[in-house]
């Protein structure tokens, strides 16, 4: 493969708000990037991968009136770094956004969450790192969610990704779909429709049409991975956005049902032109919400690798107008999690464990964790 010149980040801004500070890299096009946790002093190091500062970006980062807790730096000829000070920062949001390519930060600090803890803070920012040190503490009305739509993934002649001892995807997002159904509708009493309620084919851009129709407030689509490594197990979860890096772009390719290559050549960099930043930011959220809920009850049980939150230009996020979450709830390519999702008891465990995180978004608790 030829080697790809570094992605300029040609600007930087930022604008101190009352409660945030946002941070804007304006990009040459979009750049793959990781989050990493770390100690002494504590911080979240972003790294931007094969990417390169401007003279004017890298003139401002280092400007006195730059924000003191974020230090962003070319600590290599092909890498950018954006380091968070976490002492100061109680929680950021990090947003890839298109045409123009850009990556937006919002960050929270400490003293600003004190000084304003009585009125209720303008949005709840979800922390982007499991191991982030808060959940702003919020006194939020419960979101106005009425009608819920369930995707279990695949169906009829399509069984989705198939487990070495034949269990078919298409299968195992049904029955979890179903379980899911019942609880959203029992426990916390919403309407909930089924783009599927028995194995049946239908397109992927029909079941977006169906929940657009439906004028739904959420839409919830199931999945099982899989990896031709056998040993990759555990869960994530999916909103969309470009494509969080190159096994995003595989998973989502496989769910499409198109080429690796024509993916990420073409719906790839759509974006916000057609997405509201109120469905990205509540997508996003909603997908927070579920993968820790998913992580903690499912940790209780079972050995879970949380593969984290991430973006990828899936059909049936894309073309929903409401926000849009994919769980990929576990590897049928595991001998042991296929061995898992064969038992009832699994299944309804991962079902409750989607519920409670979408409980959590729809009535948003309070809490605050130091
Ligand atoms: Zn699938």
């Amino acid at each position: 493969m030829p080697a790809v010149p570094p992605t300029l980040v040609r600007d930087l801004r930022f604008k101190v708000h009352q409660d945030y500070t946002r941070v804007v890299l304006d990009l040459q096009r979009s750049v793959s990037f990781t989050q990493s946790r770390h100690t002494n002093p504590d911080r979240v190091i972003i790294e931007l991968q094969n990417s390169r500062l401007s003279e004017t970006a890298l003139g401002k980062a280092k400007h006195e009136t730059f924000p003191d807790d974020i230090t962003i730096q070319q600590p290599h000829p092909q890498s950018v770094t954006v380091s968070l000070n976490l002492d100061a920062i109680s929680d950021y949001k990090l947003l890839p956004l298109s045409s123009p390519d850009r990556l937006v930060l919002d960050i929270y600090s400490r003293a600003a969450e004190e000084a304003h803890a009585a009125p209720a803070p303008p949005a709840l920012a979800q922390p982007l790192l499991p191991s982030t040190p808060t959940i702003r503490s919020a006194q939020r009305p419960a979101r106005d969610i009425t009608r819920i739509v369930v995707d279990p993934g695949h169906g009829g002649k399509d069984p989705g990704a198939i487990g070495h001892s034949g269990t078919a995807e298409k299968d195992i997002t049904l029955q979890v779909g179903l379980k899911l159904r019942d609880l959203l509708a029992q426990r916390l009493g919403k309407q909930v429709l089924m783009t599927r309620e028995r194995d049946v084919f239908i397109e992927l851009g029909d079941r977006a049409k169906f929940a657009n129709s439906k004028d739904a407030d959420l839409f919830l689509s199931i999945h099982v991975n899989s990896h031709p490594q056998r040993s990759t197990k555990g869960l994530e979860v999916y909103h969309f956005g470009i494509a969080s890096d190159r096994r995003a772009l595989e998973v989502a390719a496989r769910e499409n049902d198109v080429p690796v290559k024509d993916l990420a050549a073409g719906v790839q960099f759509i974006l916000a032109d057609v997405l509201t930043d109120k469905k990205i930011q509540d997508s996003l959220e909603l997908a927070w919400s579920t993968k820790q809920a998913m992580v903690a009850r499912l940790d209780e049980r079972y050995d879970v690798v949380d593969h984290g939150v991430k973006t990828a230009p899936f059909h049936v996020l894309r073309y929903t107008a409401m926000p849009s979450i994919l769980t990929e709830i576990a590897f049928i390519s595991n001998q042991t999690e296929e061995r898992l999702m064969q038992t009832e008891t699994f299944l309804t465990r991962m079902a409750e464990a989607i519920f409670d995180g979408v409980k959590a978004y729809v009535n948003p608790i309070q809490t605050v964790k130091r």
